[in-house]
């Protein structure tokens, strides 16, 4: 008698493919779904493709929404400071890289978490009699499936699809993401863009500029940089599926701009960690001068003050302008024409 081999019987690097497809959608899952639509409102959803996510969510990660976003938001509440869930430099590296999960299933048991950072997530029929009450029994329900579909193999391939987002999302993304890479952004936080393509982890690799611009669903900013959770976004719309509310504006320079106005500081506050990146790298390109952090201090107090008016603002903004221009080192120099110049597009 033959033993059972489930219903679809494929090659050995069939099994393979099958795996990276279905973890793949999974980390779509994560990217689109729960990450820059529920935590961060960057895009809306069709109510179908929602559910989808939600559906597959509950099967390959047993993870709730509500939890999810209420940790991620405080992540960014929170980043890098006492009470960051994940941070790699409250925790160590080690910790969040390997216990990652362990520390997500910790925060989720946390009340306050979750009444303060866990608002407007699914709190429908499904959500609360199957996703939420029974959390666990969509994996196992994969595993059922897993098996009838590609027989004992599937046993493998199911436990491949329960580590793949444990070990890419809590250990990569939030350990490496915040120790190791490239950064565009001068954030406040020591976030990093793992790799300028952003393709095994649906885009997230691209963190720095995430952290910079956390409310835009594109996480790829420089020309040569890739987001496939951006690229799906787009197919999504084009289909009438998904509707993008926030990307960051384009920055461009008007020539003729030679003082500082109300637009500069528009420019300014949207891309701020932009322009102290560019400040910082236009003060250390200078060998013969030794700047003090009073010039970051005093154009971070301009998107600081929340209170004053913008045309204050700008009068403020040109004052350090010129006294920029006076110390007369052409680096610097540079930077405050660029800044008198810069304008959305
Ligand atoms: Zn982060
Ligand atoms: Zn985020």
């Amino acid at each position: 008698m033959d033993y059972f081999s489930g219903i679809v019987d494929l090659p050995w690097w069939g099994y393979g493919i099958v795996v990276l497809v279905l973890t793949h959608i999974s980390i779509a899952a994560v990217t689109i779904f729960l990450h820059r639509h529920q935590a961060h409102r960057a895009l809306d959803l069709s109510p179908g493709i929602s559910h989808f996510f939600r559906l597959w969510l509950w099967l390959t990660t047993g993870m709730i929404t509500k939890e999810w976003v209420a940790i991620h938001r405080k992540h960014h509440a929170k980043c890098e400071k006492e009470g960051d869930p994940h941070s790699p430099h409250v925790h160590s590296l080690k910790k969040v890289f390997w216990e990652g999960a362990e520390l997500y299933r910790k925060e989720s048991k946390n009340p306050e978490t979750l009444e303060r950072y866990g608002h407007l997530t699914p709190e429908d029929w499904i959500e609360k009699n199957i996703y939420s009450k029974h959390s666990a029994k969509g994996v196992a329900l994969m595993l059922v499936i897993n098996i009838l579909i590609f027989g004992p193999i599937g046993l493998t391939m199911w436990a491949i699809q329960m580590l793949w987002i444990p070990v890419m999302a809590a250990g990569v993304i939030n350990g490496i993401g915040h120790y190791w890479g490239y950064r565009n952004y001068e954030t406040p936080d020591k976030s990093s863009n793992i790799l300028p393509w952003g393709i095994i982890i649906g885009g997230e690799e691209l963190h720095n500029n995430h952290h910079a611009y956390p409310t835009s669903a594109k996480l790829s900013n420089a020309w040569y940089e890739f987001d496939i959770g951006w690229m799906y976004i787009c197919i999504l719309e084009t289909l009438g599926l998904a509707n993008v509310k926030h990307i960051p504006s384009v920055l461009v320079l008007n020539e003729q701009k030679t003082i500082c106005d109300e637009k500069t500081v528009v420019a300014l506050i949207e891309h701020r960690y932009y322009f102290i990146h560019e400040l910082r790298h236009a003060m250390d390109s200078d060998s013969h001068h030794r700047f003090t952090l009073d010039l970051l201090q005093e154009i971070q107090s301009v998107w600081e003050d929340k209170n004053a008016k913008i045309e204050d603002l700008a009068a403020k903004l040109e004052t350090w302008c010129k006294k920029v221009t006076s110390l007369q080192v052409a680096s610097l120099d540079a930077f405050a024409q660029r800044l008198r110049m810069s304008v959305l597009k």
